[in-house]
This record gives C-alpha cells, structure tokens and sequence, in this order.
C-alpha cells in the first residue's frame, strides 16, 4: 500500500514497523461542543483507513486522545459555573454518540489529558535534562531553536517564522519562537502538582506522551486534519525526538478541510453544522458515505445538493442490496452450482474487487473504491433475477456488504424496530433507573436515538417519535 508522507511529501510504500502490526495515533477532539462536521471527516477517513488495514489482515492498534484540558473547557465550564470535568465528560459523551452513528470503531485506546499529566510531567522532566527546555516563574517552555530540525515537517524555516511573527516577545521567553510545555495555575482553572509548582500542561505535550505510551517511541502512523500540520505536529515532532533521540513517527497523514458552500465554516459567519444537526437532516451513512466520494487529501465542499446526490447515490446500493436480500428470503432461486454465465460473472467481480483493493492501496482512494463497488451493483442489477442461483446471489449479496464494511458503509437495511419493541426497551430503560442504573438507561436511550427514536421524558411518561 502507498501513503502519501506528509514529511516527504511523496507516495511512499507502506512499511510496517513490525510485520503483521500497525500502530495509528490520530489527534482526537478537545472536547467543549458537539463536535462539527469538520471534525468528522478525519474521524471517518481514518477510521476507513484502519479498517482497510484490518481487512488486509493487520493487527491494528488506534490510539486517539481526548483534549479534556484546554481554555475553551474551562472558559464553558466558567459560564456555566461547573467544573471543567463536567463539560468535558458531557462532550466525550456525545462524541461518542455521534462516532456510533457515523459507524466509526471505538479506538484500540482513547486516553484523556488529564489522566497522563505524570507522564507529561516526566516528558518535560528528560527535556530539561537534556538542555531542550527551561523553566521561568512556573512556566517550562521548550527551546525551540536546540532542535535542529524544526519545521521539517511544515517545510517551515525558523528564521523565516521568527522574522513573520508577531508574538510579542514576552520577557520571560528566551526566544520568541519558544513554546509553552507547562503553565502555572490561573484563579478558577484545574491545576496539577508539578515540580515547577501548581499548573497545567500545554497542548502539544499531551500527544507526544500518549503516542510513546500507548504506540511505543516510534510510531508508524501518526494522523490528524491539515491544520494539525503547523504548530501542533511540528511541535510534537520537536517534544518527542529530542525527548527519545528516535524518529517519532514514519509516515504523517493529513486531510484536508471540509467547507462549507465553498466557505470556510465559522460560527460568526452562520454557516456552522454540528454532526448532530446533520445527522437529523440525513441518516448518518449518507455522511460517511459522502465523506469517503472525495479523496482524502482533497478539499471537499459540502452543500445541500452535494448530500442530495450522496443520498441519492448511496440508496442505490442500499436498494440493490435490498433486492439481493429479497431474492435470498424468497427462497425460490435455484439450488445448486453457479451456471456457467454466472461463474464468468464472478470472475468479472473478482477483478472489479481487484480495482478497489488498489485503489484503496494508492493512498487510500476511496472515491475510486466506490466507483468499484458501483460496477459491481451494477453487475447484480443486470443479472440477479428470479432465474438466478442462490449460490450466486448470495455471493453478489456478500461481496457488495463486505466491501461497504471496508468503508464502514451500512447498506442492509436492519428490520425497523416494531413499536412494541420501543415500548419494551422504554419499559426496560424505566426499570434500570427506578434501580439507579443510569449507565443502562443511558444506553437503551442512545441505541433507540441509533435507530432513529427520540425519547422525551414528560410528566404524564415517556413519549416517543420517529426522525
Ligand atoms: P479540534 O477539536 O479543533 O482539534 O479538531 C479535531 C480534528 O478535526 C483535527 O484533526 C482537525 O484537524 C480536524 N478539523 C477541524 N476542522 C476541520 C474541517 N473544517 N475540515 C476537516 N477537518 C477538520
Ligand atoms: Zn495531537
């Protein structure tokens, strides 16, 4: 498989660090907000790309943190007079909510900041002994100029950044291109113990340290939007190599933005969308499913008419799925072996099969995967009918499902839930929390949301509706 190397800015082939293994670290949210549909696509695509490698038979570690420490927490924690800790774990919630919706996998592992702060604390430790960083009046900052290689990843030259910035050049800093690896506490911010007194982390340290926790000092894949590329990774990059003296990750994949009605999407502007908006306007495979038509490395612009025509797109497999299925329970398809035409047809599948999996391989082209499969449906349009084998429709029915399932692609309708059922699961959800088990009834909330029902709790019960 190629994967274009954002350090080398080349398609290279893809070499694991151990064979049969690879380890994927992909910047995760900072959770204060629903997250928008921006933030979707890196989740999707890499997503997509990890179940890629699983079906190429890898042993798949994914590792994406959760920024629960950060001025924009606490900034809502303040107006709303909680604790950081409670926006950040609402938000993780429904971060987690959403991803179910949009079929993303739960990561291998999801750390959170604020539960690796000793970690940090011992990262910034080496980096001091090893001359990359110092402290002032409770701040650690990182000598950004002690390594040699800044900006190799961004193609950024330190002189010219410095002579561009306009930073004030604070008194304390040593350099005006220094960063902040560990701040002191202000009135009203969480704070940690640390040996240059009470404070809190900088944002970039985080990653660095989980990365080496959980994926180990050099990594295959490290992930994140475009955005990412400068400060943040270059940053990471700086942290981790001076801290390990190893090469932090091989290869650094980047998407590129989502905007919307070819505008950058910004809350003043209006034309900001939360996942969760989106989601009651579309089902949520449309979203995948619209995501996964544009490369990854594209700019992808989202519009109304854009998602009408994935809609549209996406309920032609899902239709021609349909049919497939529909023959299979009629149970009236011929038993038996394939016909002859029938066998040319598969080998015909097989090489359609072919061209998605090296399209997949030439950097994760997933447009031109769906292209593939749309062949395919094609195929089984044509020759799936009431005089068909079983054994043949059942394999047009099992290649289109498994090759959507490399996308992450949802396309067999499930049953719809009979409202006895809902009134079952409502019944169970009032039991676990008559007995206090809030964990239960949250999920049978959320499994019904999944399928399309909103419960509301009112004074007469709960009432339920179908979006
Ligand atoms: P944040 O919570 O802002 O750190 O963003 C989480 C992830 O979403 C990061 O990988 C960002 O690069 C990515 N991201 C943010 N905005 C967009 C966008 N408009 N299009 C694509 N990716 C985005
Ligand atoms: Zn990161």
């Amino acid at each position: 498989m190629k994967i274009y190397n954002t350090l080398t800015q080349k398609k290279e082939e893809f070499v694991p660090i151990e064979e049969g293994k690879v380890g994927i670290y992909v910047c995760g949210p900072t959770v204060y907000n629903y997250i928008h549909i921006g933030n979707a696509r890196p989740a999707i695509v890499f997503d997509t790309l990890r179940r890629y490698f699983e079906y190429k038979g890898y042993q798949v570690n994914y590792v994406s943190n959760f920024t629960d420490v950060d001025d924009k927490i606490i900034n809502k924690a303040n107006e709303e007079g909680v604790h950081a800790s409670e926006i950040s774990e609402r938000y993780i919630k429904e971060f987690r909510i959403d991803m179910e919706a949009l079929n993303v996998k739960e990561a291998s592992c999801h750390p959170k900041a604020t539960e690796e702060i000793d970690d940090m604390i011992q990262m910034i430790e080496t980096l001091i002994k090893k001359g990359h960083a110092y402290e002032k009046n409770g701040t650690v900052y990182y000598k950004t100029r002690s390594f040699k290689e800044y900006g190799k990843l961004s193609k950024k030259n330190i002189d010219d950044l410095e002579a561009g910035s306009r930073i004030a050049v604070s008194d304390e800093k040593e350099d005006p291109m220094d960063f902040v690896l560990w701040k002191p506490k202000k009135d009203g911010e969480p704070y940690w113990k640390s040996p240059w007194g009470d404070g809190r982390p900088g944002w970039h340290i985080e990653c660095s340290v989980m990365s080496a926790k959980y994926l180990g000092d050099e990594i295959d894949i490290h992930a994140g939007g475009e955005d990412l590329i400068f400060p943040h990774h270059e940053n990471e990059i700086a942290q981790s190599e001076a801290a390990s003296g190893k090469t932090f990750a091989r290869y650094w994949m980047h998407n590129a933005f989502l905007n919307i009605d070819n505008k950058k999407m910004s809350k003043s502007a209006g034309n900001f969308f939360t996942v969760r908006d989106i989601c009651q306007q579309y089902p949520p495979q449309v979203v995948r499913f619209f995501m996964l038509n544009a490369h990854y490395r594209s700019p992808l612009n989202f519009s109304r008419e854009l998602m009408e025509a994935a809609s549209n797109s996406l309920t032609r497999i899902i239709t021609s799925v349909g049919q497939l299925d529909f023959l299979l329970k009629a149970g009236t398809l011929k038993e038996g072996s394939q016909s002859l035409e029938e066998v040319e047809l598969t080998k015909e599948v097989e090489e359609l099969q072919k061209k998605f999996n090296n399209s997949m391989d030439d950097d994760l082209n997933t447009a031109d995967a769906i292209a593939a499969i749309f062949e395919i449906v094609k195929l089984a349009n044509t020759h799936c009918n009431g005089d068909s084998s079983e054994a043949f429709v059942q394999y047009m029915m099992d290649k289109i499902t498994m090759l959507c399932d490399i996308l992450g692609l949802i396309v067999r309708q499930e049953e719809e839930l009979l409202d006895e059922d809902i009134e079952n699961l409502i019944e169970e959800r009032q039991m676990a929390r008559k007995n206090r088990d809030f964990a239960r009834a949250d999920e049978i909330r959320d499994q019904l949301l999944n399928r399309g029902i909103v419960l509301e709790d009112t004074r007469e019960g709960v009432r339920w509706k179908r979006v």
